[in-house]
């Protein structure tokens, strides 16, 4: 059976990341958060765009203050008063300075601003009483950023810092990744929705909810196909429309070994390429990965057991959305930290140990708390508040109450 690293590795190398020219779409900047840069952004525009000022002061020549102290002050005459927002109309000349407020235009002739706590006001003079650093308090024209480099690099996901710059440099509009589509199925003759009235041996479809909402939170598109039953046809004609039109299909359940579990025959009959089985994990086991090269569609067949069903998807798609989507590598994750769990951490020590919790900041660094209840792979009850998963690796069965131990950061984007 596969390890899971290598599980891992398969599945990015199967997927190739959408086109950086074909796969683009422009957007209003309003619109962007949550969305990947496609193309390098590069703006006309010098930041700061004008030589100004860093406080409310005085804008001087630095040589006319350089040896000015309490017993020595040195007066000079103030010939203009620069708001922000004013083009200042005068030069300064030596034994002159101009009146000037934080984020105003540096007048012509200054190269220096005093602030105007060590200064004194006199009508229309003032002294200054302490020296200055030469040009302190002057944020010169292009010194963060110079026109024409590259500001932002593609790959990189746009939230309120990146779009704050963006708008800054007037850059309104960019080219994005257009939104990877992902299609869902759950497959399941017990099913029903949550407003259908429960008969005796059903159960309600909560796959397609987690799975719809997380990738709607990564910035998908989702094509939800809805509850379909085991069986054969209805399954095979669903899933050769639905392959046609995603990016990635996940299906949850019918990937087992039970009678009714069709899809990896179905997939085999559609001419999908079939990668993965199984995976050493749990919960998640049966992890079916298949290619359909012709319609360039990468499958999932997810585990029907909800919790199998998310931690698959966070251990395994994820990535792969991510690499899918346009993002750069650094980011695809998963984001594994280190903490220290409160309780004793048990597994079987035949596969890696997948066991849900919090992931909290203690005083001493992180700190993993295991989520109270079954950890059945078909109790969700529990699941609700998860943060973290903690890995028991492969060939261990405890990880002692205090111990570090590696935890898989539940995240959406970056
Ligand atoms: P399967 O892999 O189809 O054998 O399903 C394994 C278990 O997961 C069974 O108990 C199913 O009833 C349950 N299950 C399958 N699909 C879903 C779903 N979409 N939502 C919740 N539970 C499911
Ligand atoms: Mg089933």
């Amino acid at each position: 059976m596969l390890q899971v690293n290598q599980a891992e590795s398969i599945i990015l190398n199967l997927v190739q990341p959408l086109d950086s020219e074909r796969d683009v779409e422009t957007i209003d900047l309003l619109t962007a958060s949550g969305r990947i840069l496609a193309n390098p952004v590069t703006s006309k525009l010098d930041f700061p765009h004008w030589d100004n000022s860093a406080m409310d002061g005085y804008a001087v020549k630095f040589a006319d203050v350089k040896d000015c102290n309490p017993e020595n002050p040195i007066s000079l005459e103030i010939v203009e008063e620069i708001p922000a927002g004013y083009q200042p109309q005068k030069q300064i000349e030596s034994g002159q300075t101009a009146r000037i407020f934080t984020g105003a235009c540096m007048p012509q002739g200054a190269d220096t601003v005093v602030m105007q706590e060590v200064t004194k006001r006199e009508d229309d003079r003032v002294v200054i009483l302490e020296t200055p650093q030469p040009q302190e308090f002057v944020r010169y024209r292009g010194s963060f950023y110079q026109a024409g480099t590259p500001v932002l690099n593609p790959g990189i996901y746009l939230g309120a810092p990146e779009i704050a710059v963006l708008a800054a440099l007037q850059c309104p509009q960019i080219n994005v990744y257009r939104r990877p589509k992902v299609g869902i199925i759950s497959t399941g003759n017990e099913l029903v929705t949550p407003e259908q009235p429960l008969q005796v041996g059903q159960l309600v479809d909560s796959n397609q909810y987690a799975l719809a909402v997380t990738l709607e939170e990564m910035g998908a598109e989702v094509i939800r196909f809805g509850i379909l039953p085991d069986e054969r046809e209805i399954l095979q004609q669903t899933i050769a429309e639905a392959i046609v039109n995603t990016d990635f299909l996940l299906s949850t359940g019918g990937v087992s070994v039970g009678d009714y579990d069709y899809i990896e025959e179905i997939l085999t009959a559609l001419g999908a390429e079939i990668h993965i089985h199984f995976v050493a994990v749990k919960p998640g086991k049966p992890l079916t990965v298949a290619q359909f090269s012709d319609a360039q569609c990468l499958y999932f067949g997810l585990p029907g057991n909800p919790v199998s069903a998310l931690v698959s998807f966070w251990r395994f798609v994820q990535p792969a959305l991510k690499k899918l989507a346009g993002v750069n590598e650094a980011e695809w994750g998963p984001e594994f930290l280190m903490a220290r769990s409160l309780q004793d951490l048990h597994s079987n020590g035949k596969r890696e140990t997948y066991l849900w919790g919090k992931l909290n900041l203690g005083n001493d660094g992180y700190e993993f708390k295991l989520a109270g209840g079954s950890h059945s792979s078909g109790n969700l009850i529990n699941l609700a508040g998860t943060t973290g998963l903690a890995v028991v690796p492969i060939n261990e069965t405890l990880i002692p109450a205090g111990e570090l131990v590696q935890v898989l950061k539940i995240s959406f984007t970056s």
